[in-house]
């Protein structure tokens, strides 16, 4: 196998951008207030799975804060909800599941027709970079750092 070049990455970082904000776009009605609910996972019983593209973005969103690594966090809850403001640490880099899955308070789940041309887009980034579909957030990010 061989390595990835910087470019590759750099290149699909833009392409899961692109798709962000194509989603942004979307005529879905949605209000993601955020509650960050959808954030404590023990709570919800649920968690935001990330193919490589976004995991990339995350990690970046991440770096750009001063961090190095993955913060810690033992409650159940994202590692990526800062303990202190209760925010989205990457809140604009968030994966897409954050944006599309289950949060109520926002308007629940997306169809999945109503976003499945994006979700193959994603798939395919992810094969193009050699992942290995999509993984548990806190691993897909763990193998970035
Ligand atoms: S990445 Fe951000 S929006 Fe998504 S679950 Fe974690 S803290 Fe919440």
């Amino acid at each position: 196998m061989h390595r990835r070049k910087h470019s590759d990455f750099d290149s699909a970082i833009s392409e899961i951008k692109a798709i962000y904000e194509e989603l942004g776009h979307r005529p879905i009605e949605r209000n993601c207030t955020l509650k960050t609910e959808c954030c404590h996972f023990l709570l919800t019983g649920k968690t935001p799975f990330l193919t490589k593209g976004e995991a990339l973005v995350a990690a970046k969103g991440l770096r750009a804060t001063g961090r190095k690594e993955l913060p810690s966090r033992a409650d159940g809850a994202c590692k990526l909800l800062h303990r202190v403001t209760a925010r989205c640490m990457i809140y604009n880099n968030r994966p897409f599941a954050c944006r599309t899955h289950f949060c109520e308070a926002a308007g629940g789940p997306y169809a999945r027709k109503e976003v499945i041309d994006l979700i193959h887009r994603l798939e395919e980034i992810d094969r193009a970079l050699e992942g290995n579909g999509a993984r548990e957030i806190h691993d897909a990010l763990e193998s970035i750092f």
